[in-house]
């Protein structure tokens, strides 16, 4: 079986050594000319870390610099104490199966990138997709260039701005802005000790992610590469162009958006000399995936708002579950004998997927609310709320954050095991696979 992927992102790159890893030869076409992944720093959860032990390179991501988070704290914006602190390290483990790692985007990227070439995928750069086709059997992408690339399956793993999306589903899916944006930034740790914050100092060195939650906007501080940076996203109100998803940020504005802020926050943000802006956008969910032998993965299906740290893990796990899918029935018998079945097992994957996919993405939107609400009486019932929690026992609560059933249900579900099931099941449905 042959598979074309449009787009070197994370969850482009986790599909293609997913199908690699099942034998199956992968292209991806990437329109940028070189590499170069944006955004400083990257959470990856238990569930991310689940999709990278079946790709096989779970164990490499401490070589490469990822840091176990040994607790995640919910801080009031404004003095910065502590209403709610989630204990980490052997805790996940525990809980979830898997740690909760913090890395640079930089690193996560060629983690997969070597792997997948490792694997024998081709990667051609400067490729930009401009057309598919679905014609039965056999799909084709066309480039910019004129060049086309067919393949038994194409695979549109190319973003929020997905252009496969729009040729599969015909219709215009345009992401509509939140009104939200985030700025990144990242810092040495010699620079942050050298404020002579004590409250920072009492930071620096903790392998912790802190998040302050204030009106309308909420901060996000870690550390990355063994402690020796650490990572800002800030997430407010604000605009960008309508043409462009990320600019270069204007400082004076980003400190002027949190001069009401904890003190210690804003002495970090004294340091900040420049900085990038990212305009954040969603989508309704899609009625479908899937059109004939192509699909669409990640944010090019179901973008995913960053107030729930899952966009990437999702992208990653699609990847996995899509690439032993496939590898499933590429086992079953030549391409001729299978590729009647893809669009068949595109849709199981679409309906496996699916279901987890809009779970999270309207759990991030719920995440908004409780971070940025405005000063008031719900403010104070939602900290007392997070006061009372207790990470032992279920907790009645509104708050996915601190549901128990809700965090278990995200963070330690099998999908590998379960979509293998999902296949045998698929398999046993399939009246004519019989004849396979
Ligand atoms: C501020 C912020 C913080 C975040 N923090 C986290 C976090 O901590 N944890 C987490 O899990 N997620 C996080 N996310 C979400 C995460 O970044 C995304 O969900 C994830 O990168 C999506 O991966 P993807 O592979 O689907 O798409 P992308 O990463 O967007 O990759 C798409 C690729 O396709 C290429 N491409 C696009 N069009 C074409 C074309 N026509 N032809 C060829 N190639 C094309 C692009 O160049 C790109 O390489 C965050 C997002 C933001 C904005």
């Amino acid at each position: 079986m042959d598979v074309v992927i449009i787009g070197a992102g994370l969850g482009g790159l986790a599909a293609a050594i997913s199908l690699a890893q099942e034998g199956i030869r992968v292209q991806i076409l990437e329109k940028t000319p070189k590499i170069l992944p944006v955004g400083a720093g990257i959470a990856i959860p238990p569930n991310g870390v689940r999709a990278l032990r079946h790709l096989g390179v779970a164990d490499t991501l401490r070589e490469k610099g990822a840091i176990d988070m040994t607790a995640i704290n919910l801080r009031s914006y404004d003095d910065g104490r502590e209403l709610l602190r989630r204990p980490g390290g052997e805790e996940f483990v525990k809980n979830y199966g898997e740690p909760w790692f913090s890395i640079r985007r930089a690193d996560y990227h060629n983690l997969l990138l070597d792997e997948a070439v490792r694997r024998g995928v081709k990667i051609h750069l400067g490729m930009e997709a401009t057309g598919v086709d679905f014609a039965a059997g056999i799909a084709s992408v066309t480039v910019k260039s004129g060049e086309r690339f067919e393949g038994h399956v194409v695979i549109g793993a190319d973003g929020i701005w997905s252009t496969t999306l729009e040729h599969l589903l015909e219709v215009d899916s345009t992401p509509i802005p939140t009104g939200d944006m985030a700025y990144r930034a990242t810092f040495q740790s010699e620079a942050l000790l050298s404020l002579k914050n004590e409250k920072l100092n009492g930071l620096i060195g903790k392998p912790e992610t802190n998040i302050w939650m204030g009106p309308k906007s909420h901060a996000v501080f870690y550390p990355l590469k063994g402690g020796s940076v650490y990572n800002v996203v800030l997430v407010c109100p604000g605009k960008l162009p309508p043409d462009k998803s990320t600019n270069i940020g204007d400082v004076a504005e980003m400190r002027n958006a949190f001069a009401s802020w904890d003190p210690m926050l804003r002495e970090v943000l004294g340091l900040v000399s420049e900085v990038l802006m990212w305009k954040l956008c969603h989508r309704e969910e899609l009625v479908k995936w899937t059109r004939a032998n192509a699909v669409v993965i990640g944010n090019a299906s179901h973008p995913t708002l960053p107030y729930q740290q899952q966009g990437a893990a999702m992208a990653v796990e699609d990847g996995a579950v899509l690439g032993l899918l496939l590898g499933r029935l590429n086992a079953m018998g030549t391409p001729e004998d299978t590729s009647a079945y893809i669009p068949g097992i595109l849709s199981l994957f679409e309906r496996f997927r699916k279901r987890r996919t809009t779970v999270n993405v309207r759990g991030a939107i719920d995440n908004q609310y409780i971070f940025h609400m405005e000063d008031g009486p719900d403010v104070d019932r939602r900290d007392e709320m997070l006061g009372q929690t207790n990470w032992e026992t279920q907790t009645p609560t509104t708050f996915s954050w601190n549901d128990l059933q809700y965090q278990s249900d995200i963070l330690s579900f099998d999908f590998i095991t379960e979509a293998e099931r999902a296949f045998e099941a698929w398999c046993k449905t399939e009246e004519s696979y019989a004849r396979l």
